[in-house]
């Protein structure tokens, strides 16, 4: 069998601090795994410049142009992590056997890439990187993070427990993968519903090597919200049951109300029910707002704008 041409897809958003120290980490994987006889010499490392604006293109530009085994492309502004990695992903696929994605801050232990060709040359398509602890993380990121894909999941979102976007997929599975046209995309939600053969590999997941992380708390819960109402419909069923529950609260209420009528026990409750009307009225505004939130993605599919827009590659620069 023909060995594999993997190419290492790397999104960076103003990297300029950690990109001079963990390319040449992502460049020595390759050669090492070359050298091992596991991956043809003809891999590479691809960065995806996700519109910096700081020096990172140029970092990218002057690697490329120092050693081959470095490309680089550049998207025509900033579009986000997840689009900026279905550029690299969509651009590797025609011209690698298989990709793996990982950031470019050194977090994810490269040497579980070892372990991810090999299940890859034992038959599996998709090879999740997951993160076996969160011991380097601040106690906060750590928490809120389990949350994320606890709720996730809650939601009808299914997600690889402790996985983000590190993960192998060949090029088969990214053929299939690129007729999943929505553009409001979450990756490690959606390659599950591909299919093909998978599994998973443990790492430790390490701090930062340099720079700042990108994905405060507001982020984290943009992303939360994206991934829920990008793959499931979920909330709004949990809308109607709840609209149900109270329609049946409001029965008895009004049961009751009778009843004490006839009782002539009529209370003074002004209070208690300024209360249930501003409770149904905020139930009702976040409601409006769910639903909301997916007409709002409807809107956004029916554009059908592009996902994302190149607009520079490493190598027609060399063309030139
Ligand atoms: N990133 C990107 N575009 C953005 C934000 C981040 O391409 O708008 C990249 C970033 O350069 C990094 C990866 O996405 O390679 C993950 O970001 P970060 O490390 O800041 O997130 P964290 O690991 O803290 O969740
Ligand atoms: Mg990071």
């Amino acid at each position: 069998m023909e060995k594999p041409i993997l190419w290492i897809v790397i999104p960076c958003y103003n990297e300029q601090e950690v990109l001079p120290i963990t390319a040449p980490l992502f460049r020595d994987k390759v050669l090492e795994l070359v050298g091992n006889g596991k991956i043809s010499e003809k891999s590479r490392v691809l960065f995806v410049n996700d519109g910096s604006s700081d020096d990172t293109w140029k970092i990218i530009s002057d690697l490329s142009r120092e050693d081959d085994h470095y490309l680089g492309i550049s998207q025509s502004r900033n579009r986000g992590h997840q689009n900026a990695l279905l550029a690299g992903l969509m651009e590797a696929k025609d011209k690698c056997d298989v990709t793996i994605s990982i950031d470019c801050d050194g977090q994810d232990d490269i040497n579980a890439m070892n372990e991810m060709i090999d299940r890859y040359h034992e038959g599996c398509e998709i090879v999740y990187g997951v993160r076996s602890s969160r011991q380097t993380d601040t106690w906060f990121k750590r928490t809120t993070a389990q949350g994320f894909y606890k709720v996730m999941n809650k939601m009808g979102a299914e997600t690889i427990y402790n996985h983000a976007d590190y993960r192998l997929v060949s090029a088969r599975v990214l053929e299939h993968f690129a007729d999943f046209k929505e553009v409001n995309i979450f990756l490690r939600g959606m390659f599950p519903l591909v299919g093909f053969k998978s599994t998973c590999v443990e790492y430790e997941r390490a701090e930062r090597i340099a720079g700042e992380s990108h994905y405060p708390l507001h982020k984290m819960i943009k992303l939360a919200i994206e991934g829920i109402t990008s793959l499931s419909t979920k909330p709004i069923s949990m809308i109607t049951r709840f609209g149900f529950f109270c329609v049946f609260l409001g029965f008895i209420g009004i049961i009751w109300a009778i009843v004490m009528v006839f009782l002539n026990m009529t209370v003074a409750g002004w209070a208690s029910l300024a209360c249930i009307t501003l409770f149904i009225g905020g139930v009702q505004l976040l409601s409006l707002g769910i639903i909301g939130e997916y007409i709002g993605k409807i809107y956004l599919e029916t554009k059908q704008r592009p996902r994302y827009i190149i607009s520079d590659r490493t190598w027609d620069e060399k063309e030139d």
